[in-house]
C-alpha cells in the first residue's frame, strides 16, 4: 500500500496563486497568518499527519472499532495519535484565542483537514465533528454554557457530537421525536434514541459532548418544534472536575461498508441531563450552523479520498510493466486509456481543492472584515458553495477512488492494495451530512430563491470577459464561454420550470448540481491556468497547464449531455407507475 504524501506544492499553489491567502492576514484577528506561518502550519500538520495518522489507515480499516459493554475502543493506535494531534493544538488552529485555540483563519484550518482525511478519513472525524460542536456553542450557547465547555473542545481534552438522527427521522427532521423536558432548575431531562451518531462512544478523551436535537412537550409539530440540547457523557461540577455519569448509553456500534476506525453509535438518552443552546424551538436553525461547517467538511473527505486514490494510482501506474504502450514506453502510464484516468482524477482533485480552498476563504472573510457589505457577499458566496463543496467533491470521492482501482486492475480490487479501502470509505462521504440529493434540492430551491447561483454566474461572465484578450488562455476561455451560456439558459429553464410544475427541479436537482459544479471547476482553472502561464519554465506550473487543459477539453464537455437531460423535465423522469420500476 503506497504511503500517503501531503501534496505541499499543490496545497501551497493553491493558497498562494489561486486565492491569494496573504490577503488574510490583512483582516482583523488575522495579522498573524503571515507567508511564513503559512508555510508552517502545511510543513508541521504534514509532518504528523504523515508520519502518526496516515499510516494508522489501514490497520484502522482492518481492525475496526470494537464494542464491548457500552464502551467502544477505537483501532489500535488511534487514541495515542489523537492525543499527539490535540496536545500539539491542532484542533484549535482555527479556534478563538479566547477558549485556547490559535485564532488563524479556518482556510488553514480547511487545508490541514484536506491532509487529515486523505491520511485517515475514519480518524478526521472525531476533531471533524468537534468542530461543529464548537461553532454552534460560540454562535448559539449561553456565556455559562461557553465558559464549561468550549476551552475544552478546542483543546481536543474532550470530542463532540451532533446527535440529530433517529431510525424515523434521516434527512427528514420533522420527524424527531427525543423528547426534553424542563426541570425548571436550567436543565432538561431528555429521552429518546439517536442513530448512526459518530463518535457517540470511544475511548480517546475523558468526556464526550452531544448536541441533541429534541423536542419540547408543548412543541409546535414539525421543524418548527425542534430545540438543542448539549448533554454530556459526565456531569461537570462546579469545580470543573468531572462528576457523575449522564445517562447516555451507547447501545451498539453499526457494522459499515467502510471508514471502520470511526464508531457509529446507537445512543440512548435514558433520561439524560441536558442543557437548552439559545431558544426553544429555534434547534433547526442552530444545526445549521454545525451542519454547514460539517458539510465543508465531508467536502474535505471527498477530496481527501480522490487525492489519496490519484496518488496510489499514479505511482503503480507508473511501475506496472504491461504491452508495449503504442508511444513506446514500457509502463502502463504510457497507455493512453490509462493516462486518461490519471488525468480526469488529477483534473477532478485538483479542481475540489480549489474550490473548497476558496470557500474557506470566503468564509474567513464573512466572518472577520470590518466592512459588512463584504462580510454579506462573502457569506453568500459561501452558501452557494457549501453544497457544492460537500455534493460535487463527494461525487468526484467516488468517482475518483472508482477509477484507482480501475487503473490498479485486479490488484485495485484486492485488499492488499489499499485501493479498494478508499472506494469503500468515499460512498458514506455522499451519505451523510444531508445526502447528495439534499445538497441540490437546497441549491435548486433555497439558494435559488436567494439568486445566489444567477449572481454568480454573473461573476463568472465578468471573469472570462476580463481575461477574454488573453490569447494563451483561449483554450479554455472559448468552451467555458459557450458552457457558460448553457448554464444561465439552463439555469432560467429551472426557475420558469420549477412554477409550471415543482417536480422539475427536483427531478433535475442532481444534474444541476453537476452542471454548475464543472463550471465552477472551470472558473478556478482558469484562475490556475493564468497563474501557471506565469513560471512555465516550472515543472510543475507545465503539469498544471496541461491538466487545465485536459479539463477543459475532456470534462468540462460534460455539460453539454447534463444540459438538455436537465431540461427534459420531471415528466420523463415520472412518467413509469410505481408498479412499474
Ligand atoms: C456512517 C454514518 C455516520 C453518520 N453520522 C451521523 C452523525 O454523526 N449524526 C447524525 O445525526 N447522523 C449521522 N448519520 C446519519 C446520516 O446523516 C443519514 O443517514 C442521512 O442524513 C440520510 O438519512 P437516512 O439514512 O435516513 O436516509 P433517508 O432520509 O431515508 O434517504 C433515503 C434516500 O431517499 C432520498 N431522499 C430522502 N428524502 C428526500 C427528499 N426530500 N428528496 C429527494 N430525495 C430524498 C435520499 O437522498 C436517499 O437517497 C450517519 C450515517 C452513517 C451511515
Amino acid at each position: 500500500m503506497p504511503e500517503y504524501k501531503a501534496p505541499q506544492r499543490d496545497m501551497m499553489f493553491v493558497l498562494n496563486d489561486v486565492i491569494n491567502v496573504s490577503e488574510l492576514a490583512e483582516l482583523p484577528g488575522f495579522e498573524d497568518a503571515t507567508p511564513d506561518i503559512v508555510q508552517g502550519v502545511i510543513d508541521e500538520a504534514a509532518k504528523i499527519i504523515e508520519n502518526t495518522i496516515a499510516p494508522l489507515n489501514e490497520t484502522g480499516d482492518r481492525e475496526g472499532c470494537r464494542f464491548d459493554n457500552g464502551t467502544v475502543t477505537a483501532p489500535a493506535g488511534f487514541k495515542e495519535a489523537y492525543q499527539l494531534y490535540a496536545e500539539s493544538g491542532w484542533t484549535g488552529l482555527d479556534k478563538s484565542i479566547d477558549f485556547g485555540g490559535q485564532g488563524l483563519p479556518y482556510t488553514l484550518a480547511t487545508a490541514v483537514t484536506d491532509m487529515l482525511s486523505a491520511g485517515n478519513d475514519a480518524f478526521s472525524l472525531y476533531p471533524g465533528l468537534t468542530n461543529g460542536a464548537c461553532e454552534a456553542l460560540v454562535e448559539h450557547g449561553s456565556q455559562e454554557l461557553q465558559d464549561i465547555y468550549l476551552e475544552k473542545l478546542t483543546t481536543g481534552e474532550w470530542t463532540g457530537t451532533m446527535c440529530l438522527t433517529e431510525p424515523q427521522a434521516g434527512s427528514d427532521l420533522s420527524q424527531v421525536r427525543t423528547k426534553a423536558i424542563d426541570q425548571n432548575d436550567g436543565t432538561y431531562l431528555v429521552e429518546g434514541t439517536k442513530v448512526f451518531i459518530t463518535g457517540g462512544e470511544h475511548d480517546f478523551v475523558e468526556n464526550i459532548i452531544h448536541l441533541v436535537l429534541a423536542r419540547l412537550p408543548d412543541a409546535p409539530a414539525g421543524v418548527k418544534g425542534i430545540s438543542m440540547f448539549l448533554i454530556p457523557k459526565f456531569m461537570i461540577n462546579s469545580d470543573a472536575s468531572l462528576g457523575e455519569r449522564n445517562p447516555v448509553v451507547c447501545a451498539s456500534i453499526e457494522e459499515k461498508m467502510g471508514i471502520h476506525g470511526s464508531s457509529t453509535c446507537v445512543m440512548n438518552f435514558e433520561n439524560a441531563v441536558g442543557y437548552m443552546i439559545g431558544n426553544p424551538n429555534e434547534g433547526l436553525r442552530y444545526m445549521f450552523t454545525m451542519m454547514n461547517l460539517a458539510r465543508l467538511m465531508v467536502g474535505l473527505q471527498g477530496l481527501g479520498v480522490a487525492e489519496r486514490a490519484t496518488q496510489g494510482a499514479i505511482e503503480y501506474a507508473k511501475e506496472r510493466k504491461q504491452a508495449t504502450a503504442i508511444n513506446g514506453g514500457a509502463t502502463i502510464i504510457h497507455h493512453p486509456d490509462v493516462r486518461r484516468m490519471l488525468m480526469t482524477m488529477k483534473a477532478l482533485t485538483e479542481g475540489c481543492r480549489m474550490v473548497a480552498y476558496d470557500t474557506a476563504k470566503q468564509y474567513d472573510i464573512s466572518k472577520a472584515h470590518p466592512d459588512a457589505s463584504v462580510r454579506k457577499t462573502a457569506n453568500d458566496r459561501v452558501e452557494l458553495m457549501t453544497p457544492i463543496c460537500k455534493a460535487f467533491a463527494t461525487d468526484t470521492g467516488c468517482e475518483v477512488a472508482s477509477l484507482g482501482v480501475q487503473v490498479l486492475g485486479g490488484a485495485g480490487y484486492i485488499r492488499e492494495s489499499g485501493m479498494e479501502q478508499h472506494m469503500r470509505d468515499a460512498k458514506i462521504f455522499c451519505i451523510y451530512e444531508g445526502t447528495n440529493a439534499i445538497q441540490a434540492l437546497d441549491l435548486v430551491g433555497r439558494k435559488m430563491k436567494l439568486n445566489l447561483p444567477q449572481n454568480f454566474i454573473t461573476e463568472m461572465a465578468a471573469k472570462l470577459e476580463a481575461e477574454s484578450s488573453n490569447s494563451e488562455l483561449a483554450f479554455i476561455l472559448e468552451p467555458m464561454k459557450i458552457a457558460l451560456e448553457l448554464l444561465d439558459e439552463t439555469t432560467q429553464w429551472l426557475i420558469k420550470a420549477a412554477q409550471e410544475d415543482p417536480q422539475n427541479p427536483a427531478a433535475a436537482a442532481v444534474e444541476y448540481l453537476t452542471l454548475y459544479s464543472l463550471l465552477t471547476h472551470g472558473y478556478f482553472w482558469v484562475i490556475a491556468a493564468k497563474a501557471a502561464l506565469i513560471k512555465q519554465d516550472d515543472s510543475f506550473c507545465q503539469a498544471k497547464l496541461a491538466t487545465a487543459q485536459f479539463f477543459a477539453a475532456k470534462i468540462l464537455p460534460r455539460v453539454h449531455s447534463l444540459a438538455p437531460a436537465i431540461m427534459s423535465g420531471a415528466a420523463v423522469v415520472m412518467a413509469a407507475e410505481e408498479d412499474g420500476i
